[in-house]
Parts: structure tokens; sequence; C-alpha cells
């Protein structure tokens, strides 16, 4: 089982960013990111 773990970083700023391992896209909720993933890396019947 293959889980895409986001990678984290906090800006200049103080925000949180997450960004994906897969493509380098970069998100600014964990939600969108999760969201991301389902569609663009994940293979869904
Ligand atoms: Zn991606």
């Amino acid at each position: 089982m293959v889980e895409l773990r986001a990678i984290t970083f906090v800006d200049r700023d103080g925000e949180l960013y997450y960004r994906c391992p897969r493509c380098g896209r970069i998100f600014r909720k964990s939600k969108d990111y999760t969201r991301h993933v389902n569609r663009a890396h994940v293979m869904k019947g």
C-alpha cells in the first residue's frame, strides 16, 4: 500500500503549506492536498 504523505513547510509569513511529493504542487489546506492526491494519483474504480 502506497501512502502519499505531503511535504509540509512554513513560509516566511508562518503559513503552513503542503507539497505533493509526486508532482510538486503546493496546497494551503490539507483538505485540498488530500483531494488532489485522490484525483491525480490514486486510481479509483
Ligand atoms: Zn500531485
